[in-house]
């Protein structure tokens, strides 16, 4: 088993540390609260007294940080981790950061004659306590392989994402996807509300639609990501439809159907606009 130093014990690094724990490492915790290193030894980790003082036994460093300008501080400050870090020790940062901040970080040890690599993670909290997190690893083949038992203590799922800077940039193309769809669901689900029809009647819908589903694992398998790039409809009458939904959305039976949506108690009255269900 390894020695690892694990370096922010927030929401997903305590329970990431916790599971490090549980797979039998030995843990050297540090936080600047004190709180979060205590809950951490109780579970069996050792106490740090700053970031240096984690890092200098392991074999392996795990930063787990807000944002890239504390990673860089952890790495590079008076009692940062590389004042005593040994050179056959790998750093891997699991922070969500900037990724020419990664690049910057990853090209600074190597200058220093250290090894790093960044392995952010994808899903919540609730995967981080169960172990069942989304690893998205960036690193040189030998650095993957060398980080993966380490990191299966706290993922159930590793992507080698291809080379070091990879992992950070795989995530935040997922992140952006992730968020932008969320509140494009969420302006359709309001729209239904507007237009006085039940959610569950958008669900049934577009639960078995790419909207719903997503067009990477529905309409690009067999056609876009095979090379056919031929049009399945034509973009005249996606015009057509977006400006059809666009003008509904902002006719006055919309903002009528959303003044009383959103009156408390308010019953949903039912609007019947034949509108295709787009496949
Ligand atoms: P958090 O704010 O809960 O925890 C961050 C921890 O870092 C805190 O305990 C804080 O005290 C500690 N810290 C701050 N500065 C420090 C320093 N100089 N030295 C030592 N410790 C320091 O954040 P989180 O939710 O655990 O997120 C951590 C990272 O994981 C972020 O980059 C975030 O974007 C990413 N992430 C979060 C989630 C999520 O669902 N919360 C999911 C995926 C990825």
């Amino acid at each position: 088993m390894a020695t690892i130093a694990f370096i922010g014990l927030g929401q997903m690094g305590a329970p990431m540390a916790n599971n490090l724990i549980k797979q039998g490492q030995q843990l050297h915790v540090f936080d600047i609260s004190q709180a979060a290193v205590q809950t951490l030894v109780l579970q069996g980790a050792c106490s740090a007294k700053s970031a240096a003082d984690a890092a200098k036994e392991a074999e392996f460093v795990i930063t787990m940080l807000p944002n890239g300008d504390l990673v860089r501080n952890v790495l590079f400050g008076d009692e940062g981790v590389c004042t005593t870090l040994r050179t056959d020790a790998l750093v891997i940062d699991m922070s969500s950061i900037h990724p020419l901040q990664t690049d910057a970080l990853i090209r600074e040890m190597n200058q220093k004659g250290f090894s790093m690599m960044d392995v952010p993670v994808g899903r919540t909290s609730d995967h981080a306590v169960a172990g069942t997190l989304l690893l998205l690893a960036g690193g040189t083949p030998a650095q993957v392989e060398r980080a993966t038992p380490v990191l299966m203590a706290m993922g159930n799922e590793l992507v080698n994402a291809g080379g070091p800077g990879m992992g950070i940039r795989v995530k935040l193309i997922n992140n952006y996807m992730s968020i932008t769809l969320n509140a494009l669901s969420a302006e359709a689900a309001t729209l239904c509300e507007a237009l006085g029809f039940s959610f569950d009647v958008a669900l049934k819908v577009m639960s078995g639609t790419p909207a719903g589903k997503g067009h990477f694992t529905t309409s690009w398998p067999n056609k876009v990501l095979k090379g056919d790039l031929s049009p399945a409809f034509m973009i005249d009458l996606e015009h057509k439809d977006l400006g059809i939904a666009l003008d509904v959305a902002s006719s006055d039976a919309a903002r009528c159907g959303l003044t009383r949506a959103l009156q408390p108690g308010a019953r949903r009255q039912t609007w019947t606009p034949g509108l295709d269900s787009h496949s």
